[in-house]
């Protein structure tokens, strides 16, 4: 690197430091590792998003590519290390940021996810308009000069920062169809899609994926066990030592099936003991049981709120969850309330 190089670096830690944009600094110096977990099985680490990986005789069975930039150097890196290809790559789910950069391994590996997920990943019809409503309804108001899509020079925040995520086309403008999709092209759909559960072969190790059913973070949610190493990689729908994200969704409104697929894999967790998220660090069933800990009381507290007559932006402004002040995202909460208010008070759920 030269001198200039190593001045931009030091500009971007003054600039992280200084509190204006971590993001900046995320996209210029990736934080990127793999460490092991127990005997094959690997993590790797872009940022805040975690992969697994298995090492066999024949190759490697990797979980969530994450991201172009991540799976590029991740390839490298498994040359180097273990001189054997990527065999298969095993989705969590469709989401851009776990499931993005899987043409990298493309060459050599085949792709395993739930059957959902292809009707995810389906482009909506042209007609679409630009959404009004849900995660990305501010769409609507980027269209300045109203023909109904979102040139780059309208775009701003979330779908500026990953406009060629959102188009799909590559033609430097968003249908409404491209935005309501949300930012998939360069998530690889699978070759190979199952629909309750499937185990993947390879060198003689086995990796199984289970559907978690329909819930609310998205409907084609798997989880990767690793039997042999007693270890788990389970993604969203349970993180550890970090809140839900934001508004935890809510517009899905499957609460209730989201609570049953987490009392479901905290009652299997006592046989692993390796539980390895796609967000926090490893842990293992005391942490799902904490997560699950949190939602309970942050729905009793929201609950607790509205029967005694507090406003929603009272509740937002008010409630506190002390005990988990210490967790990453903590100031997530007041938007945590506002899911938990419409879980709670929705009644056109379905
Ligand atoms: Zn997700």
């Amino acid at each position: 690197m030269n001198h200039n190089g190593v001045r931009i670096l030091v500009l971007l830690g003054l600039i992280t430091s200084l509190g204006v944009s971590a993001t900046s600094s995320a996209q210029g110096t990736p934080r990127r590792s793999i460490t092991p977990i127990t005997g094959d099985l690997y993590r790797g680490q872009n940022n805040n998003h975690f992969t697994v990986f298995l090492v066999t005789d024949e190759g490697i069975i990797l979980t969530d590519p994450i991201n172009t930039g991540f799976a590029t150097w991740l390839k490298s890196e498994l040359d180097s290390r273990f001189d054997v290809p990527v065999r298969y790559v095993l989705y969590s789910h469709h989401h851009g940021d776990h499931a993005s950069g899987g043409d990298v391994f493309a060459d050599t590996a085949q792709f395993v996810g739930h059957e959902n997920m292809l009707s995810h990943l389906a482009m909506p019809p042209e007609s679409t308009p630009l959404p009004i409503e849900g995660q990305y309804a501010i769409a609507a108001t980027m269209d300045a000069n109203g023909n109904g899509r979102i040139e780059r020079s309208e775009a701003s925040g979330a779908i500026l920062n990953n406009f060629s995520g959102f188009d799909a086309n590559g033609d430097g403008e968003l249908s409404g169809a491209e935005v309501l999709r949300g930012p998939l092209s360069a998530v690889r759909p699978p070759d190979i899609t199952y629909s309750t559960t499937t185990v993947i072969s390879l060198g003689g190790k086995q990796v199984e994926m289970t559907w978690v059913g329909e819930m609310n973070h998205s409907m084609d949610m798997s989880v990767i066990t690793f039997p042999a190493e007693r270890a788990m990689h389970i993604v969203d729908f349970i993180t550890f030592q970090r809140l839900p994200y934001r508004e935890m969704d809510f517009e899905n409104g499957l609460f209730d099936e989201w609570m049953s697929a987490i009392k479901h894999w905290e009652s299997l967790a006592d046989d692993y003991d390796y539980i390895s998220p796609g967000h926090g660090p490893v842990g293992d069933i005391t942490d799902v049981r904490e997560w699950r800990r949190y939602f309970e009381k942050l729905r009793d507290a929201v609950a607790d709120g509205i029967d005694a007559g507090q406003s929603l932006e009272e509740m937002r402004a008010n409630i506190e969850i002390e005990e988990y002040s210490e967790w990453e995202g903590y100031s997530w909460l007041d938007e945590n309330v506002l899911g938990m208010y419409h879980f709670l008070t929705d009644d056109d759920d379905s």
